[in-house]
């Protein structure tokens, strides 16, 4: 339902750090406008999976690079109901949460640091994004993939915060935890994700900051909406 009083932005961006709320309000956002969500860094951790299942040596930069520009990633509505947004779905195997995976993240940064990565896959996700209509979640819409967005939010948190939802999240799914081990992988990421020499995590210039570490996802989500009518 769209209670909004005005036209919408129709190109969303919404960037942020890990953790920092902008899959959750993103995802609430899109389905209220009726536009079609698109989570950037299921791509990035894709390719990162593709690589850790073939044995592919992260470091191998023109490897990982080739194999980027060929991978066929298919992202479809959920199948199941165990708390994801969409099914992911490589070579007909269902990877929706092996991308999620401690392995995963301890490459996936690394892994976007490469340019032909992010070449191959922005171009992708650009020529998605520019059919409108949409709001795209991500480290770099704002400032590299979209910058033409109407509308671009970063959501940012501390750290300590970030970490505890995760560590929230994980226990909610019945997964073991260990908080002092998600917030040095979490520092970790952003440090490679903020100092990478192209597109590294921060916000667009026109971009609204929204710290959310005193926030409900509820008040996030207020706000967001309100810019958007
Ligand atoms: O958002 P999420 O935590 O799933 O992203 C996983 C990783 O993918 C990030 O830590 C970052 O290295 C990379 N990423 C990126 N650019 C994006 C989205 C994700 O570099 N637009």
């Amino acid at each position: 339902m769209n209670n909004l009083k005005n036209q919408p932005p129709s190109i969303i961006a919404l960037d942020g750090p890990a953790a920092s709320g902008k899959t959750t309000v993103g995802r609430r956002l899109a389905e209220t406008l009726g536009y079609l969500f698109f989570d950037t860094g299921i791509m990035y951790r894709a390719v990162t999976w593709i690589a850790l299942d073939h044995d592919m040596d992260a470091g191998d930069e023109a490897l990982i690079t080739q194999m980027a520009q060929s991978a066929q990633i298919d992202i479809r509505p959920p199948s199941q109901n165990d708390g994801r947004a969409c099914d992911v779905i490589i070579r007909g195997r269902d990877v929706t949460w092996d991308i999620r995976s401690g392995d995963v993240e301890a490459k996936v940064s690394a892994v976007s640091a490469y340019p032909g990565v992010r070449k191959a896959l922005s171009e992708q996700q650009r020529r998605i994004g520019m059919r409108g209509k949409v709001v795209m979640v991500g480290r770099d819409i704002g400032t590299v993939v979209l910058p033409e967005a109407d509308l671009k939010v970063y959501l940012d948190a501390s750290a300590e915060e970030r970490a505890r939802r995760r560590y929230d999240e994980l226990v909610e799914r019945g997964k073991q935890a260990d908080y002092e081990d998600l917030l040095k992988k979490m520092i970790e990421r952003d440090r490679i994700d903020s100092t990478r020499a192209v597109a590294p995590l921060r916000p667009a210039e026109d971009a609204v900051v929204i710290n959310t570490d005193e926030l409900s996802e509820d008040q996030v989500y207020a706000r967001v909406l309100e810019m958007c009518g």
